[in-house]
């Protein structure tokens, strides 16, 4: 049996409830949030400069256990901090070339009426409601009985319960299984319980999960050990298998979660 899912913009009656009247325009919340993000990078160096840290831009690989290149040039350490942050899984579903991953989302001017998100972590329930509010029609798909695995269960319920009643399509125990783009809609072929569903929509955001950007850091080469969920670090970041190598934040397998705080503090300090 196949079950489509029309979360089309054409109103009718059920659908035009699920859609906020718009709380705020997207733009000026775009135009707000760059307004103290743009300034960031260039006062972070600038603080670094001051501190004596020198600022090297592109992406370095590892030359040897404690060699970093970055462009034309190889920097020797005594100590070396891989802090490498994470990156958007790969999918590996049929169109997944599609997808819009939460840096592009974070980037968007405006935001289409109807939009997808693919997975049930935070990220997609931080994107729904702010897209719900601006106005978008929104649809959540998550592969597991329950969203937010690393929260608690209770306030998850209540948060599941009330973006509902927001008017949010949460589909759970729902794994995308293909994207395809049909002019100007993209649409999503799913699994849920054995039976396939098809979502037509405009965006497909992905918010399936992420994993440590490690994998062209020629971590092999330099004989540091890493796995999926990051480089191998004991109980002081240290890295198991070259000493003089650390790792923090996304980046290392340290057992915390990936957010801002543990980041933070496990970076190193500099003042
Ligand atoms: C959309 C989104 C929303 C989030 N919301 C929250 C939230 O509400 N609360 C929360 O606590 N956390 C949130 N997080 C998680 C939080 O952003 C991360 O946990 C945190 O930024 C990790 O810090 P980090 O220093 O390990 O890595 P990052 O902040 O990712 O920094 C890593 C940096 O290294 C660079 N880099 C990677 N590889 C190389 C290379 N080879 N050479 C040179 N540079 C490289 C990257 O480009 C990046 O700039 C969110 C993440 C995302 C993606």
């Amino acid at each position: 049996m196949e079950l489509c899912h029309q979360t089309s913009s054409v109103p009718t009656a059920s659908k035009d409830k699920d859609r906020l009247t718009p709380l705020f325009i997207y733009a000026d919340l775009m135009r707000f949030k760059r307004s103290f993000t743009e300034p960031v990078p260039k006062r972070r160096e600038d603080g670094f400069a001051k501190t004596g840290i020198a600022a090297f831009h592109g992406r370095a690989r590892f030359a040897g256990p404690t060699a970093v290149q970055v462009g034309e040039e190889t920097l020797q350490g005594r100590y070396v901090v891989i802090a490498a942050g994470d990156t958007p899984a790969d999918l590996e579903i049929p169109g997944a070339e599609h997808l819009t991953t939460s840096d592009q989302f974070l980037e968007l001017n405006e935001l289409p009426g109807r939009i997808l998100f693919i997975g049930g972590g935070y990220i997609a329930f931080e994107f729904a409601h702010v897209a719900a509010r601006a106005g978008s029609q929104v649809t959540i798909l998550h592969r597991g009985p329950r969203p937010l695995g690393l929260f608690d269960p209770n306030l998850v319920d209540q948060l599941v319960e009330q973006t509902r009643e927001l008017g949010i399509d949460v589909h759970l125990g729902t794994e995308a299984v293909e994207i395809e783009k049909s002019f100007a809609q993209l649409i999503v072929r799913t699994l849920a319980s054995g039976e396939t569903g098809t979502f037509q929509t405009q965006m497909v955001v992905h918010a399936a999960g992420r994993v440590p950007e490690i994998k062209d850091l020629n971590l092999d080469a330099a004989g540091i050990e890493w796995q999926n969920w990051g480089v191998r670090v004991n109980e002081f970041l240290q890295s198991v298998s070259i000493p003089a190598v650390y790792a923090a934040g996304d980046a290392a397998a340290s057992g915390g979660p990936p957010l801002a705080p543990v980041a933070s503090y496990e970076g190193p300090q500099t003042s």
